[in-house]
């Protein structure tokens, strides 16, 4: 491991002040899950580290009248052991657990998983689906963005070098809202995904689908929305639905790669089956 540079600083302007002056071969530490990983095995692009742990005014869970606001420094065991987030969010909160192990998820945080910008990471696609958006601020001036537009390509987002993200707001789902979140990987647990996808579908009391958004993870160079097979879906009634059809259409809809972990004709076979088990669980019921 080589050496590298470190501050600590005690502002979010200071932090976003040294990121802007130090140039992009500085980065974030946040829990460092994985830039440490990458910095242990000589894959970082980073030359120092700007620790933001001591920043703890953005570690927080908030309800707010209109969603939940969340910290970006607040650690993903915090997120998936929040009450108020299963209640509200149960796609969102399914995927937050099923990251790494206890141990990760006690150093992890949820700005980490999502500035990492991984196509695998767990935490994107329910956020997609549920319309989150990210605030990000440089110190002075903040912004917002859609959690779809956050991601421009592996590693890569909208952020700027000198921004943080601070925020992700979940607004409450519209009534009648199914949602589930569902992850394959090589093993039961532990495991970064192979696939992984998130469905939310507003139904209104005859069955009948007013609303549905898709999203997969790992089959693109970044979440996807299945825009296709949510059309498919919209106008139909739970319990109607001719599942295979729809697994087909999410399977002809991602674009996956042949990678260490699975092979594209594999991923392409689990989109379908995945889709199929996962709409069956939101609208086998009126
Ligand atoms: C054994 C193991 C298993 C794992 N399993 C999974 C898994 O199942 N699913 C999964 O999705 N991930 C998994 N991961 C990846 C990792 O744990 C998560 O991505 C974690 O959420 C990263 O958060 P962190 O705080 O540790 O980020 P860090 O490593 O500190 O940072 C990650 C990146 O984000 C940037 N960053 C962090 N916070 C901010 C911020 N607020 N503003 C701007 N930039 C920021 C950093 O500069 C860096 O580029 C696993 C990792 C390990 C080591």
């Amino acid at each position: 491991m080589r050496s590298i540079h470190y501050y600590q600083p005690d502002s979010i302007k200071e932090a976003c002040d040294l990121l802007g002056t130090l140039g992009d071969t500085a980065g974030v530490l946040a829990g460092g899950t994985d830039v440490v990983v990458r910095l242990n095995k000589d894959k970082s692009p980073y030359q120092t580290l700007v620790n933001i742990k001591q920043l703890t005014e953005l570690s927080y869970i908030r309800v707010q009248e209109d969603g939940i606001a969340i910290g970006a420094l607040t650690k993903l065991k915090q997120i998936a052991e929040d009450k108020q987030i299963q209640t509200a969010f149960p796609a969102f909160s399914d995927a937050v657990h099923s990251i790494g192990t206890n141990q990760i998820r006690n150093l992890g945080t949820l700005g980490g998983n999502l500035c990492n910008a991984s196509p695998c990471a767990d935490s994107v696609c329910p956020l997609i689906v549920l319309g989150a958006r990210f605030t990000l601020t440089d110190g002075s001036e903040t912004r917002e963005v859609a959690a779809e537009d956050f991601f421009t390509g592996p590693g890569k987002t909208v952020k700027r070098q000198n921004e943080l993200l601070t925020q992700v707001f979940l607004p409450f789902a519209p009534e009648g809202t199914r949602q589930a979140f569902r992850k394959l990987g090589p093993r039961r647990a532990a495991d970064i995904a192979i696939i992984n996808m998130a469905a939310a579908i507003v139904a209104d009391a005859d069955g009948q689908i007013q609303d549905a958004r898709i999203a997969f993870g790992s089959v693109a160079p970044t979440a996807i929305r299945a825009r296709s097979t949510e059309q498919f879906l919209i106008g139909k009634r739970c319990g109607e639905i001719d599942l295979e059809a729809a697994g087909r259409s999410a399977a002809a809809e991602v674009r996956p790669i042949t990678d260490v972990r699975a092979s594209l004709e594999y991923r392409r076979k689990m989109a379908d089956i995945l889709s199929q088990e996962l709409l069956e669980s939101l609208t086998q019921t009126r």
